[in-house]
């Protein structure tokens, strides 16, 4: 096997050391996984996996290109200048992932989430949104159709976007300090340039706008004082993320893992906080809001978002399923390998024969890797695992 050694900073008991990293390097984009024979009697309704979750939320990753290298995502050591990305033709193109998605749709998909790479890199992506916006659920609903980004086109794309139909987006933002920015994603691009990009979603109304900062100890971990602050009473959610051990090329480490409770601790040594219900099944966020002199939530000052998947693992109500840019469809951020829809599409599949692909891959589904992560201890095991930016977060 192909392998990359890097070597790094890294902690022990708060001293710092040289570390060797060694990242082998497999190709997710080749292996699929073939798919199920459907059940004799297709179930009618809402689509249950093994563990009895629903699929609710289908994330549609509509490109590899990224025009940022964050260090844990897609590190410039691995994602380099000799890198082959896919060419156009080994994408799904619009038509082919609007049919996907009607076909999730009349599954239970509710939520469709566009991401990358870089998800406004990809041309004429309003189409797509357009075309997306268009479906209706079997009770004749509107899907509620979001974005992640990394703002670095958002600022004068957002309102082409909310024209075509676009409901709200979430930004990567993982400090407000240039050089720590620089540290975290290896881009040359100014976070005043984000801002603005979150700015003009808000003034667009892609709102809710939701700020996702993954925080790595020792790197960025100063900042998060910093951005609650930016952000509180702005109308904008700021989550923090654990670090994760998504893919194997980011070279990751448990010591590099700052836990959202001392995250939580630090930001309420500054400000009072209330835990929040779940807006949603599902959902990965721990809500907190911000309280009033009361103690009580006040909505004006707004709330922040943990997402533990490290920690606290959210695997029990997991609902979402993810569409690779080549029309694989993976059961886990953390999956090795998925399950190849594009042949289906242009093998001349009709919509009954993808249906029951669907139904038999999500049957059989009991994917739950944070909940076992600690036991996923062999190299073999990090070895596999999809690259978060073939499929999105
Ligand atoms: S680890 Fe996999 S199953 Fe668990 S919450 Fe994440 S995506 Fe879902």
């Amino acid at each position: 096997m192909d392998v990359k050694r890097l070597r790094h900073d890294s902690w022990a008991d708060n001293s710092k050391f040289m570390a060797e990293r060694v990242i082998p390097l497999v190709d997710h984009r080749t292996a699929a996984l073939p798919v199920p024979q459907a059940p004799a009697t297709l179930p009618s309704g809402v689509l249950r996996d093994a563990r009895g979750r629903p699929l609710r939320d289908l994330r549609i990753s509509v490109t590899d290109r990224c025009n940022f290298r964050c260090a844990y995502c897609m590190p410039k050591e691995v994602f380099d200048s000799r890198h082959a990305w896919l060419p156009q033709a080994a994408l799904l193109n619009f038509e082919e992932i609007t049919r996907l998605a009607r076909l999730f749709v009349a599954r239970g998909v509710g939520k469709l989430r566009l991401t990358g790479g870089e998800p406004l890199l990809r041309k004429g992506l309003e189409a797509l949104i357009a075309q997306l916006a268009a479906l209706r659920t079997p009770a004749g609903r509107p899907l509620d159709i979001t974005l992640t980004t990394n703002g670095s086109l958002l600022a004068r794309k957002a309102r082409a976007l909310k024209a075509a139909g676009l409901e709200r987006v979430t930004v990567s933002l993982d400090a407000l300090d240039d050089a720590v920015f620089r540290r975290m994603n290896d881009a040359d691009f100014p976070v005043a340039d984000v801002l603005a990009g979150i700015e003009a979603a808000q003034a667009a109304g892609l709102t809710p706008v939701k700020v996702n900062m993954v925080v790595k100890r020792g790197v960025n971990d100063d900042q998060i004082v910093a951005m609650a602050r930016r952000f509180r009473g702005s109308g904008v959610t700021l989550r923090f993320i654990e670090y994760m051990d998504v893919g194997a090329t980011n070279g990751w480490r448990m010591d590099e893992v700052l836990p959202s409770a001392e995250v939580l601790r630090r930001l309420q040594a500054e400000y009072a906080l209330v835990a929040l219900q779940a807006s949603a099944p599902g959902e990965t966020a721990e809500r907190w809001g911000y309280a009033a002199a009361d103690g009580r939530h006040d909505p004006a000052l707004g709330e922040v978002g943990f997402i533990s998947s490290v920690t606290q693992a959210f695997c029990g109500d997991c609902n979402r399923a993810r569409l690779s840019m080549d029309g694989k469809l993976f059961l886990c951020l953390f999956a090795g390998q998925g399950y190849d829809l594009r042949a289906l599409l242009r093998g001349g599949a009709d919509d009954e024969r993808i249906d029951a692909a669907l139904v038999a891959i999500w049957q059989g589904r009991a994917d739950r890797y944070s909940e076992l992560r600690a036991s996923h201890s062999s190299d073999a095991a990090r070895g596999r695992r999809v690259e978060m930016s073939y499929i999105g977060g």
